[in-house]
C-alpha cells in the first residue's frame, strides 16, 4: 500500500450508489488508508457495468472491462511458463476458481516518448528492473528511478504509444523463458524465436539479471575448456568457469575463435551459447549455416540482437544470454557463452543513458559502465559440487581502435575478466592467424585446468617464442649472424609457422600433444616454412593410422610418461626417415 497521505477518492460509476453501497465502500476504504479520506462520485456512462474507484494513485478496477483485464493477466502468468502450451486447458483450470480481486493497479502515465525511452509519472512504488506494461500490451523495463518520475526503456514498437498514455505495474522483474527446447535455435534477448522453426516450449523463466554466485557456492576452476586451438591451449589454457577475454582491433579473427570454440566442444557434453549484439543479421545467418555445417548446432543457442534492433533489445541481451546459460549450469552441466561483442553492448548502453539524460562521464559513458559489465561477467562460475557442479565460461570480445587496450571500455574489462588473448592487425595481415600475441596474451587462472600431458608438452614454448622475438628485433640491422644465432632465428620462425591453424579445424588433445612434442625438439627445424601445415598434417594422420593406442591414452587419460614422449619422438624421426 502507498504510505502517501491519500486525501480524496474518486468513484466512478454509471449509476449514483446506494447509501448502502457507498457506505461499504467507505469502510473498504477507512480500513485500507486510514479514516480521514473523503469519497467523490463522479457519474461515467461509459461504465456499463461496475465501477472504478480511485484512491490517491491506486485504482481498484471493478468494471467489467477491469475485471476481464485481470483475468487475461492471470492467464498471461500461467501460460507464459508453459509457453507454447495448449492455451484452453489452461483456461478452463484457472477459470474454475477465479474470482475478481480488490488488489490496486498502480497506474501512471507516459510525460514523454522516443528513441525507445519513455518517461513515465506517477508510479511511485515501481522499483528498478520492473516490466510496466503500456497500452496495446507493449511493455517496458525500469531503467531510471528519479524523484517524481521513470525513465523506462521500451521493447515493441513503440508507435502506439503517445504522451499521456496510461501505463500500469506489473510486479515482476524482467526476464526471459527457458529451457532445453532452446538448443538448436536462434531467438532474440526476449527469448522469442526468429528462425522461423515455431514455438520454443520453455520449462521456466528465468530473471534476466540475478545475483552471481557466491564464494562459497564456488569451487576453483580445475577443469579445461579445450578451444582447439594450439597456440591458446598450450600457452594460454581456459578452464570451465574462467572469463577470457578476446580482445583485437576489427577483422582480426576474434570471432573466429569463438566460433572454432565452440565447434570444438562437439561430443564434449558442453552447451554452447553465442550472444550477438550489434552484428548484420547476414553475418548471423552465415554463422549459423557454419556451424549446422560443422555439427556445432545441435548444442547451441545463438541470442541475436542485430545492429538493426533498438538500443534496448542490445542492452539486455547479455544478461538474457547469461539466464539461459544459468539455467543449464544448475542442472550440472559446462556451458560456454560468447559476448560478441561487449564494446557494441556498452555503446548501446551509453546511447539510452544519454537518452536518460544521465550525466556523461569519460568518453560520454555513464558513471556505471564498469557496473554494467562486472555484473555480467561475475555469473560466470564453476559451481560447487554441493550445487552440482555445473560451469559457465565465458569469452567476452572486445574491439579496439588501433590496438588500443588503454582505452575506457577495454581496460575495465581487461580487469574484470581472468585474462585476455590479443590479436593483432599487423600478424593477420601477415597471415599469422589466428593473429594471437604471445607477449600481450595471458590467462591467469587456466594453467591449473590444463592436463599434465598438455601441461609437460607445452614446455618451454612460450619461453622459446619470446626470445624468438626478442632476437628478431636485435638482429633486424645486421648482415652476418653466427650459426647459433641463426638456428635460433629458423626454431622461432617455424614455431610462428606451426602456431598458424585455419578456421573450423579445431585439434583435439592428443594432436596438440604430440605436434608440441616433436616440435620442441626442433622436428620442424630442416622443414622449408612453407611446407610445414602440410607436413604437419601427414604426420599427425600417420599417429592416428599406425600409432593409435598412443593418441587414445592421451586423450583418455590427460596424461603423458616420458617413454611415452621418447616414443613419440622415436616414431616421428622413422616417418621422417622414410620419406
Ligand atoms: P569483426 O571486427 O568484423 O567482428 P573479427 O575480428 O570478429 O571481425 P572474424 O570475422 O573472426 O574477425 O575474421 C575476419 C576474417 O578472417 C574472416 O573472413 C575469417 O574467415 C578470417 N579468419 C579468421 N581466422 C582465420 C584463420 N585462423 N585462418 C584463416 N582465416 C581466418
Ligand atoms: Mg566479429
Amino acid at each position: 500500500m502507498s504510505n502517501d497521505k491519500v486525501a480524496t477518492s474518486v468513484l466512478y460509476s454509471a449509476l449514483k450508489p446506494s447509501e448502502a453501497q457507498e457506505g461499504k465502500i467507505k469502510e473498504f476504504i477507512a480500513k485500507k488508508y486510514g479514516e480521514d479520506i473523503s469519497l467523490e462520485w463522479i457519474e461515467d456512462k461509459s461504465i456499463a457495468d461496475g465501477f472504478r474507484l480511485e484512491v490517491g494513485q491506486e485504482v481498484y478496477d471493478w468494471t467489467n472491462a477491469g475485471r476481464l483485464e485481470q483475468f487475461k493477466e492471470m492467464i498471461l502468468n500461467a501460460v507464459g511458463k508453459k509457453y507454447s502450451d495448449n492455451v484452453i486447458p489452461l483456461i478452463r483450470e484457472n477459470i474454475k476458481d477465479w474470482a475478481p480481486k480488490g488488489v490496486p493497479t498502480e497506474y501512471g502515465v507516459v510525460t514523454s516518448i522516443g528513441d525507445g525511452i519513455a518517461t513515465v509519472s506517477g508510479l511511485k512504488s515501481a522499483t528498478y528492473g520492473e516490466i510496466l506494461l503500456f497500452s496495446e500490451g507493449i511493455r517496458g523495463m525500469v531503467l531510471d528511478l528519479r524523484e517524481d518520475e521513470i525513465g523506462c526503456i521500451l521493447f515493441d514498437d513503440t508507435d502506439e504509444i503517445s504522451e499521456g498514455s496510461r501505463v500500469r505495474r506489473t510486479g515482476r522483474s524482467a526476464g526471459v523463458p527457458v529451457g532445453n527446447g532452446f538448443l538448436g535455435r536462434v531467438v532474440n534477448p526476449l527469448g522469442i524465436p526468429i528462425d522461423g522453426k515455431g514455438d520454443i516450449e520453455a520449462e521456466d523463466y528465468r530473471a534476466i539479471e540475478s545475483p552471481a554466485p557466491g564464494i562459497i557456492e564456488r569451487q576453483p576452476v580445475n577443469r579445461p575448456m579445450e578451444t582447439g586451438i594450439l597456440c591458446i591451449d598450450s600457452m594460454f589454457p581456459i578452464g570451465r568457469g574462467q572469463r577470457e577475454l578476446i580482445i583485437g582491433d576489427r577483422q582480426t579473427g576474434k570471432t573466429a575463435i569463438a566460433l572454432d570454440t565452440i565447434v570444438n566442444q562437439k561430443g564434449k557434453d558442453v552447451i554452447c551459447i553465442y550472444v550477438a549484439i550489434g552484428q548484420k543479421a547476414s553475418l548471423i545467418s552465415q554463422m549459423v549455416t557454419n556451424l549446422k555445417k560443422h555439427g556445432a548446432m545441435d548444442y547451441t543457442i545463438i541470442v541475436n540482437a542485430s545492429a538493426s534492433d533498438a538500443a534496448p533489445i542490445q542492452y539486455i541481451a547479455p544478461y538474457s544470454g547469461c539466464s539461459l546459460a544459468e539455467f543449464f549450469m544448475h542442472q550440472g552441466k559446462d556451458v560456454l557463452i560468447v559476448y560478441d561483442d561487449l564494446s557494441k553492448h556498452a555503446i548501446a548502453y551509453r546511447s539510452l543513458s544519454l537518452l536518460l539524460d544521465r550525466s556523461p562521464g569519460r568518453e560520454a559513458y555513464p558513471g556505471d559502465v564498469f557496473y554494467l559489465h562486472s555484473r555480467l561477467l561475475e555469473r560466470a562460475a564453476h559451481l560447487s559440487d554441493e550445487l552440482g557442479g555445473g560451469s559457465i565460461t565465458a569469452l567476452p570480445i572486445v574491439e579496439t581502435q588501433a590496438g588500443d587496450v588503454a582505452a575506457y571500455i577495454p581496460t575495465n574489462i581487461i580487469s574484470i575478466t581472468d585474462g585476455q588473448i590479443f590479436l593483432e592487425s599487423e600478424l593477420f595481415f601477415e597471415g599469422q592467424r589466428p593473429a594471437v600475441n604471445v607477449g600481450l596474451s595471458v590467462s591467469r587462472v587456466g594453467g591449473d585446468a590444463q592436463t599434465k600431458a598438455m601441461k609437460k608438452s607445452s614446455g618451454s614454448l612460450r619461453l622459446d617464442l619470446a626470445q624468438y622475438r626478442e632476437m628478431e628485433v636485435f638482429t633486424q640491422f645486421s648482415s652476418d649472424l653466427d650459426e647459433a644465432t641463426q638456428k635460433q632465428l629458423t626454431y622461432g620462425h617455424g614455431l610462428m609457422y606451426i602456431l598458424r591453424q585455419p578456421q573450423y579445424k579445431p585439434y583435439s588433445q592428443h594432436q596438440q600433444v604430440i605436434l608440441l612434442t616433436v616440435a620442441l625438439n626442433k622436428y620442424f627445424m630442416d622443414v622449408p616454412v612453407k611446407n610445414i601445415q602440410s607436413e604437419i598434417a601427414r604426420l599427425l594422420e600417420h599417429f592416428e593410422m599406425s600409432h593409435s593406442d598412443i593418441c587414445s591414452k592421451i586423450d583418455s587419460t590427460g596424461l603423458i610418461s616420458d617413454d611415452d614422449r621418447a616414443a613419440i619422438m622415436k616414431y616421428a624421426l622413422e616417418f621422417k626417415g622414410r620419406n
